[in-house]
């Protein structure tokens, strides 16, 4: 892409509303690929300037809706990860804002603790085999899942039990489809970062927690309670809640984002550009441990629509994820560099 693009472009759901607004204070005109049953919703913001209407998200692989998308740039976010494979994702037409290869990183497991060793960033150990669970570990599904189907297992016995409940209730076909980690203790802290291949600088704009049910919940409920009622506790995500870091643990927070940028710009070439997230464990000793990245913007940054705690050190306008990201595509075609910043 080199001319200035004629619209910012994104799918109606995850942060949608945050980019779009974000999108429209930075002078762009906006466009929603909106499935039918969310209209409703959409057509109350009247920074969106048009609809692409569709039945289901997928649409937007077909060559009808790629011409509609012409001349401007998609933000990729949650919601295309989790409904579309990496190929389909990598065979859009439309120019997508970031590097639209390292989004296959996200999604296969293995390519993710590849990126993240190859970073240094302290990682949970994985557990390669059941017979090998020693210790508290969280069993996962493949994929931007939001949590969901997530449980813990000490022992092969345990293990096995989640296994076959999930496969019950057609979450997964197998044990094949999990994914055992060490699970790590502490408080879980999402660092949202932005890196600027223009000015070449990297960015903290913001820190949440998710606020997951019910995992979230169970501190209310009794031990004896719990205890008599059993049951698994779920990882699901409902929302996010805003987070300031002590200043001291900053310089590291900067730190991990450059070699993170930097392993990523050796693996997956043009590395990352835009918005991503290093998600993990604050322990009692104040040590990270990223258990997860996302290579595009995460919705815990619809946190920050008036800028955040973070935002507001480095810019004087209310700067959220969403509008950065448009203030990169501005930046970038005024330059000429657009195509650094959009594959
Ligand atoms: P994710 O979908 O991978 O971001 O994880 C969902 C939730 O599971 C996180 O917010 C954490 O509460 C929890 N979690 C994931 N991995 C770990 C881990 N290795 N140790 C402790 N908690 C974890």
């Amino acid at each position: 892409m080199k001319a200035r693009p004629t619209a910012i472009a994104t799918l109606g759901s995850h942060c949608a509303l945050q980019v779009l607004k974000g999108a429209k204070d930075e002078g762009f005109k906006t466009l929603l690929v909106c499935e039918k049953r969310r209209v409703s919703l959409y057509k109350r913001f009247s920074f969106i300037d048009d609809m692409i209407i569709v039945d289901s998200f997928r649409e937007i692989l077909e060559k009808g809706v790629q011409k509609k998308l012409a001349g401007a740039v998609v933000i990729p976010h949650g919601t295309l990860i989790s409904q579309m494979s990496s190929d389909e994702i990598e065979g859009i037409d439309a120019p997508i804002f970031g590097n639209r290869w390292i989004l296959r990183w996200e999604a296969d497991r293995e390519m993710k603790q590849r990126l993240m060793e190859e970073a240094g960033l302290k990682t949970p150990m994985p557990v390669k085999s059941k017979h090998d669970i020693a210790g508290l570990c969280i069993v996962k599904l493949h994929g931007a899942a939001g949590g969901r189907g997530y449980y813990l297992a000490w022992d092969c016995k345990s293990f096995e039990e989640g296994a076959k409940r999930l496969a019950g209730q057609k979450m997964i076909k197998g044990e094949q489809d999990l994914y055992i980690q060490e699970f790590i203790r502490g408080v879980p802290a999402y660092l949202q970062y932005f890196y600027s291949p223009v000015t070449k600088a990297l960015e903290l704009l913001g820190v949440d927690r998710r606020y997951e049910s019910d995992i979230d919940g169970i501190g209310r409920i009794p031990a004896r309670q719990q205890m008599a009622a059993g049951g698994e506790p779920s990882y699901t995500v409902v929302g996010n809640i805003p987070l300031v870091l002590r200043e001291s643990l900053l310089d590291e927070v900067y730190k991990m984002g450059e070699s993170f940028c930097r392993a990523a710009e050796r693996l997956v070439k043009p590395g990352m550009p835009g918005p991503f997230c290093l998600e993990g464990v604050y322990d009692s000793e104040g040590k990270f441990t990223t258990f997860e990245f996302s290579a595009r913007i995460v919705a815990g940054t619809n946190l920050y629509i008036e800028g955040s705690p973070y935002s507001g050190l480095l810019y004087d306008d209310p700067m959220s994820m969403g509008r950065r990201i448009a203030r990169e595509v501005k930046i970038a075609s005024k330059k000429g560099r657009l195509a650094e910043i959009v594959t």
